[in-house]
C-alpha cells in the first residue's frame, strides 16, 4: 500500500487543466479548416477533383466538414491557397447545415438546446454504439476515459445498458446489418433523450458514402442533436463539443 502511495505521489496528477488552461495539439493535427473565398476558382476545383470525399463546393467555396476525411489533400495539392487547416480541435456542431463552412463556426453553446443542459449538464450517460465503424471513432472515444482526459470528471460517462443512458453516442456508417440495432438501442433509451453523430461516417457515410450496404447519415433515421466531425475526431474535438454542447451557456 505504501508502495503504491509513494508511486503515485512520485506521478503526481496526469490530467489535464483543459478545459481551464488552453491545450496545444501537435502541429500536423488538422482542424477547423480556414478557406480562402478569394481562392481563383481553378485552384479550387483542382482542390475538389482530388476531395475522395466531393466535400467541396467549387461555387459557394465551402467544406461540408460532416463529409471531409481531413486527409489533408485539398491543402497540399492547392498549396495552402484554398484551404489551410488550423489547430482548432472545435468542430462540434448542433445544425447540419452548419458543417458546411468557410472556417466560421457558429458558437456551439449558444446553438446547443437549453433543456438539454438542465437536464443533462450536470450529469449525463451515454450508450456507445458502434454501428459498423472502422474502430478508430471507437478508439477514440475510449481514450476519454483515460485518466489524461478523465470524462468522469466531467459527470460524464458511457453506460452498458441503454436504459441507463440519457442518451446515444454513435460512430461508423450505419451498416444495413447494424441499422436495427441501433434503432433498437435508441428506442430502449428513455425519453427526452440525445443523439450524437460522431464522425464523418455517421454524418454522412464517410468513406462508404454512397455504399448500398450502408445508411450513411444517422440523421435520416433519427433525429441528430450533436454532431462531431472527423476521421476519427479527436478525443479533444469530442469533449470540447460535449462541454459546450451541455455545460456551457
Ligand atoms: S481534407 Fe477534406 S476536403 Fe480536403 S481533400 Fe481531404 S476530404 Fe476533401
Ligand atoms: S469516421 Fe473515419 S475513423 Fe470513424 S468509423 Fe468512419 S472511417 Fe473509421
Amino acid at each position: 500500500m505504501l508502495k503504491v502511495i509513494q508511486n503515485r505521489i512520485e506521478q503526481g496528477c496526469k490530467t489535464s487543466s483543459y478545459p481551464k488552461e488552453p491545450i496545444n495539439l501537435y502541429h500536423r493535427y488538422r482542424g477547423v479548416p480556414i478557406v480562402d473565398p478569394d481562392c481563383p476558382t481553378e485552384i479550387v476545383q483542382q482542390c475538389a477533383d482530388i476531395c475522395p470525399q466531393e466535400a467541396i463546393d467549387v461555387e459557394a467555396k465551402t467544406i461540408d466538414i460532416g463529409k471531409c476525411t481531413f486527409c489533408g489533400h485539398c491543402e497540399v495539392d492547392g498549396e495552402g491557397k484554398f484551404v489551410r487547416f488550423s489547430e482548432d480541435f472545435g468542430l462540434g456542431a448542433a445544425n447540419r447545415e452548419d458543417l458546411i463552412t468557410q472556417g466560421n463556426l457558429p458558437d456551439l453553446a449558444a446553438h446547443a438546446k437549453q433543456e438539454f443542459k438542465k437536464l443533462f449538464g450536470r450529469s449525463l450517460q451515454l450508450r456507445q454504439v458502434s454501428a459498423a465503424g472502422c474502430n478508430s471513432c471507437e478508439a477514440d472515444t475510449n481514450v476519454l476515459n483515460t485518466p489524461f482526459f478523465d470524462l468522469s470528471r466531467f459527470g460524464i460517462d458511457f453506460v452498458a445498458s441503454p436504459r441507463h443512458a440519457d442518451g446515444i453516442h454513435v460512430t461508423g456508417p450505419i451498416s444495413l446489418n447494424m441499422k436495427q440495432a441501433l434503432l433498437d438501442t435508441y428506442d430502449a433509451v428513455p425519453s427526452p433523450k440525445i443523439v450524437i453523430a460522431s464522425g464523418c461516417c455517421s454524418i454522412s457515410g464517410g468513406p462508404f458514402y454512397g455504399s448500398d450496404a450502408v445508411v450513411g447519415d444517422l440523421n435520416s433515421i433519427i433525429p441528430v442533436d450533436l454532431y462531431i466531425p472527423g476521421c476519427p475526431p479527436h478525443p479533444l474535438t469530442t469533449l470540447h463539443a460535449l462541454l459546450k454542447f451541455f455545460k456551457e451557456n
